[in-house]
């Protein structure tokens, strides 16, 4: 089933190249076209069934496109977009996968020209791992993506891209940027900053062999610093006020501890697994 006649992914990294295999796969799209500032990217994106064809020019690259993806680190989406918006053809839709959205959302409400439909979007899915040789078919099989809607979203646009997402097998969400940004900064934003501060302080060589929940727990830290580098700071406001959430529970159980108080420390322990019983799919 075509949904777009041609779609062009910029950036072909873990996301990117995801998404060019899984199009291809369920053959949503006439023509996959990626760019990379790499040949050998490229090279190696064509040769794994990642895309048709591809370039290391941005503007040669999406200008025949009906969508136009931005699949790079945060910081860079915007100047991409702005850049890609003066090439792209007459209704074409521009769109990210980038892990935060106020920000981007509110620069390109301010500089792309009215006629451009972008609609910010970020697929919550993925792993510690990178680049095209990391791309898998599969990624987004079952997961969530996330549309953000302002009141000057095009709504059309807004239906395409959900219907293109579904259509890869995910379930779709719009919410606002900022309402995005909060429920990530809780979710997936102040456990990378925990996984973080574990991984500075466990030793490896504690023990001859980790324990599975230590690997668990830190599978994140092992991400891309220079993805989540961005990502911290594009979000900073509501993982901040995470954060102090999260210092005000730790505050506590170290005093229940430091106090040797069996009822708090043990009424703690019990609200958490309330909690996290919770978390599991129904
Ligand atoms: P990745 O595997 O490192 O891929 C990023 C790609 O962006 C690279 O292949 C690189 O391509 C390109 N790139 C890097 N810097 C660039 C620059 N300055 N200008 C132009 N292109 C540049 O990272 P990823 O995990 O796919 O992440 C891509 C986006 O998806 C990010 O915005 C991230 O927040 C978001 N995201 C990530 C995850 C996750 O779990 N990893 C989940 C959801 C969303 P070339 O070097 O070939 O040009």
């Amino acid at each position: 089933m075509t949904i777009f006649r041609r779609v062009t992914i910029v950036g072909l990294g873990l996301i990117g190249g995801s998404l060019g295999m899984a199009i291809k796969r369920r053959r949503l799209a006439g023509r996959v076209v990626g760019v990379s500032r790499h040949a050998q990217t490229l090279r190696t994106a064509r040769r794994r069934r990642v895309i048709d064809g591809g370039t290391t020019d941005l503007e040669t690259g999406v200008r025949d496109a009906e969508l136009v993806v931005l699949a790079t680190p945060v910081d860079t989406i915007a100047p991409l977009a702005e850049r890609a918006a003066r090439a792209i053809q007459a209704g074409a839709i521009l769109t990210d996968v980038g892990s935060t959205k106020a920000a981007l959302v509110r620069r390109l409400e301010r500089t792309l020209p009215d006629h451009i439909r972008f609609v910010g979007a970020h697929p919550i899915a993925g792993s510690e791992q990178r680049g095209v040789e990391s791309a898998n078919a599969a990624l987004f099989d079952g997961t969530l993506c996330v549309l953000t809607v302002t009141s000057r979203t095009d709504r059309s646009a807004v239906q395409r891209v959900g219907r293109f997402w579904r259509a890869l097998g995910v379930k779709v969400l719009t919410m606002s940027p900022q309402a995005h940004d909060q429920a990530l900064a809780v979710t997936s934003h102040l456990p990378h900053v925990v996984a973080n501060c574990l991984a500075q302080t466990a030793h490896a060589r504690s023990l001859p062999q980790p324990p599975r929940s230590l690997l668990e727990m830190t599978r994140i830290a092992a991400s891309d610093p220079e993805l989540w580098d961005d990502i911290f700071l594009s979000n900073r406001h509501e993982l901040l006020a995470a954060m102090r959430r999260f210092e005000r529970h730790w505050a506590r159980l170290r005093d229940s501890i430091t106090r040797n108080d069996r009822a708090a420390l043990l009424a703690m322990l019990q609200a958490a697994k309330r909690r996290r019983d919770g978390f599991e799919p129904r």
